[in-house]
């Protein structure tokens, strides 16, 4: 978009394919707006996906957009059905309950990109929700989907923050805010589950078509296209989910219907990031089972998948189904070695194995934090055991750490490496999004209306693998009374 000023929310061309599925899909839900609303935050970053230029913020129709009070001709707004297996039980129907799909842009360079309100009000699938969503979680989900794509792991974007006076009942009263995320799209493992289980074999291979020609053009013309789409969902899953351990993101509330068919981090909620090294960290604290605590992400990923393998098929048969997972576990624990490899300076191969193992649990019998020592680690000297007292002094038992770092030092030996501190400091972020620096945004944010914070952290998280020395405070150990906070899915 050329002209900044003359570029108005109204001119915004969208598109809404997936209403052409038809009404078993989806229901045609205006959002419910929201009164006096405030714009807390506009992402120029995300803005740019779906060509929106900077100055738009600005223009006073486009806080009434993004309240969902007013939208541009072309949008149609549709609330989408789905279903999912939460907490291993299979819920038949569930849906967008405070999302709405607002449309489609089609940008010259960034390609298809889908708005989806949250937070916008009731919709069908409301069920007895209210369909609104608080500042508090508007804003962990705003921070956060930006401080993946920073870590450069697939998730769906946030463009913009409102809130307002509406008060909105959870465990007390608080506010409403609305986000637009952007993704290629909304997709959920629940989508296909929702037709399997009603038996509607013509939807569910509907389904599966659109799927296809919008996000898999290039398995049309495969003589199995739905079990190519099952095996590439699965080998995006086992990539994600190896992303997600090795930078230690617990996602809080992996049902069915919060896995995107597209491999994407989608649907935050209580997530949270390791501090300390804890492999059975559970961050939803309703979730008293540990069902989805932080070690186990990757097999219930794996049981997510073994849902959406039975949904699909009626459309593969069930051998081609079950097949399709098998290199799962496999494709799993090569991306995490390859990860982890690159952490500690190594190059890809098995035989890091047991040296990566053996770092997780130093880290777990000492309780150190996971992404300070592994930044330190980029500073590991080799050869002079002296500059190596800053990692050193993470540690209370130094000699536990020394043992490990001789198997580690021998490792290193074997594959000099021209530059590795630099390429280290690439893959070892500096600043995640701690819980308690989204709990201090928010508070800020919320109670002294300061959005300057935001910009910070957006800062920070956007580069997280850069020094900022002027924020070095960002990525300190949490301070003692981050150890209180607790996270619900209530939100
Ligand atoms: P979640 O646990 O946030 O993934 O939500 C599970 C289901 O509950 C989805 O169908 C949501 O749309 C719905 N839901 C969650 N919160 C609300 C709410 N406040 N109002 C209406 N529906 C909701
Ligand atoms: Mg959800």
């Amino acid at each position: 978009m050329s002209d900044n000023n003359a570029f108005t929310i109204d001119q915004l061309i969208l598109e809404q394919p997936f209403a052409g599925l038809g009404e078993d899909f989806f229901t045609l839900t205006p959002p419910e707006g929201l009164p006096s609303p405030r714009l807390l935050h506009f992402n120029t970053r995300a803005a740019d996906l779906i060509g929106l230029p900077d100055g738009i913020a600005n223009h006073p129709d486009t806080v009434e957009f993004l309240s969902g009070n007013r939208l541009p001709a072309t949008a149609r707004p549709i609330a989408t059905i789905y279903a999912g297996h939460q907490f291993g039980y299979y819920v038949p129907q569930l849906g967008d309950g405070r999302a709405l799909s607002i449309g489609v842009t089609n940008h010259a360079t960034q390609g298809k990109q889908e708005l989806q309100f949250k937070g916008s009000g009731r919709t069908p699938f409301s069920r007895s929700g209210d369909g609104r969503a608080v500042v508090r979680s508007s804003l962990r989900e705003y921070l956060c989907s930006e401080a993946m794509h920073g870590l450069g792991i697939p998730t769906t974007r946030a463009l913009s923050l409102v809130d307002s006076p509406l008060p909105v009942f959870r465990e007390g009263t608080e506010t409403a805010a609305v986000i637009i995320r952007i993704a290629p799209g909304f997709i959920r493992f629940g989508h296909f589950e929702l037709f399997y289980h009603r038996k509607q074999t013509n939807q569910l291979r509907a389904l599966a078509d659109y799927v296809i020609a919008h996000h898999y053009p290039e398995f049309a013309s495969a003589s199995a296209p739905y079990t190519v789409l099952l095996q590439e969902i699965s080998r995006r899953t086992a990539v994600l989910m190896a992303q997600w351990q090795a930078v230690g993101f617990t996602h809080g509330v992996m049902n069915t219907d919060n896995m995107s068919v597209l491999g994407l981090t989608l649907d935050y909620g209580p997530f949270g990031f390791l501090d300390r090294y804890e492999p059975g960290f559970v961050c939803n604290h309703s979730d008293e089972m540990g069902r989805y605590a932080f070690d186990q992400q990757p097999d219930i990923a794996g049981w997510n998948l073994s849902r959406l393998a039975q949904a699909l098929s009626p459309l593969t048969g069930e051998a081609d189904a079950r097949d399709a997972l098998q290199d799962y576990p496999r494709q799993f624990a090569s991306a995490y070695i390859n990860l982890m490899s690159a952490k500690l300076g190594l190059p890809a191969q098995k035989e890091n194995v047991s040296v990566i193992l053996s770092m997780l649990e130093l880290l777990h019998r000492n309780q150190i934090d996971y992404t300070i020592f592994l930044r330190r680690l980029c500073d590991f000297d080799s050869d002079t055991d002296s500059n190596n007292a800053a990692l050193r002094d993470l540690f209370i038992n130094r000699a536990d750490f020394d043992t490990w770092a001789t198997d580690y030092r021998a490792l290193l030996a074997r594959h000099p490496h021209p530059d590795r501190r630099t390429a280290m400091r690439q893959v070892n972020p500096k600043f995640i999004l701690r819980n308690y620096l989204a709990e201090n945004a928010i508070r800020i944010v919320r109670d002294e209306g300061d959005t300057t914070e935001i910009d910070r952290l957006l800062t920070l998280l956007h580069h997280p693998f850069d020094e900022h020395p002027t924020l070095e405070r960002y990525a300190d150990l949490p301070p003692d009374w981050a150890q209180e906070l607790s996270l619900s899915c209530s939100s």
